[in-house]
């Protein structure tokens, strides 16, 4: 979980601290804090895995106090320079109110009538959103399972025009591992062989596609 949080600058110390007594009450030891503290901008990364229905009910309920927090302690907000996904849009409508958030889903209705734009994103009828379809990251190998998948190498690969940068090829080795891990036999083949041009022979020799999974 990657946040965007916002807090009335001049309680920005009592935040920080507030956040980082979450972090301990639900044993997010790895739990690391940063962001742009003169605008009152906190960014946080925490990790975990959602393999049992534990994992998931602990990332739910430090949600739920992490949301209250901001909204009802600090009166912040929920996202501050980044965009609202999936994991906040269940809490859109208790941050701005029913009567504005009845306004966004009208206007969403006059844009797109068919839902057809990023359905349940911003705007959702799902009120336990944030735990539903949580994407799986599996175990790759060392390098690969460092990424967060935050997307800053787009820009700067130098490959990015041609085939895939760093980002697209650990979401696919990511891929090819739970296809494995799921026995989708064919599903793997097919990526492997796409990904022997599109990772292998066109990287710009960064060294994250230098082996190709299960072919040591
Ligand atoms: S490889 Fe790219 S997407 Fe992954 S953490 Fe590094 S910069 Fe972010």
């Amino acid at each position: 979980m990657l946040e965007d949080l916002a807090f009335p600058i001049e309680r920005l110390g009592q935040a920080v601290t507030d956040v980082q007594l979450l972090f301990e009450k639900y044993k997010y030891e790895n739990g690391i804090i940063f962001g742009h503290a003169k605008d009152g901008n906190l960014h946080f990364v925490i990790s975990q895995g959602f393999f049992t229905k534990e994992d998931i009910d602990r990332f739910e309920h430090f949600n739920q106090d992490l949301f209250d927090l901001v909204l009802n302690k600090y009166d912040g907000a929920l996202k501050a320079e980044h965009s609202t996904g999936r994991a906040v849009s269940a809490f859109v409508e208790k941050e701005w109110g029913p009567a504005a958030y009845r306004v966004m889903k009208r206007l969403k209705n006059v844009i797109d009538p068919a839902n057809l734009l990023n359905p349940g994103i911003i705007i959702t009828e799902d009120k336990q959103a944030h735990v539903h379809d949580l994407k799986v990251m599996p175990v790759v190998e060392e390098e690969v399972d460092k990424c967060i998948e935050c997307g800053y190498c787009e820009q700067s690969c130098p490959s990015r025009d041609l085939t895939l940068t760093p980002r697209r090829r650990i979401v696919i080795r990511r891929a090819i591992k739970r296809m494995e891990d799921t026995g989708d036999r064919a599903g793997r083949k097919a990526l492997l062989k796409d990904y022997r041009y599109d990772g292998m022979e066109t990287g710009a020799v960064d060294g994250m596609c230098g082996e190709l999974p299960g072919e040591h």
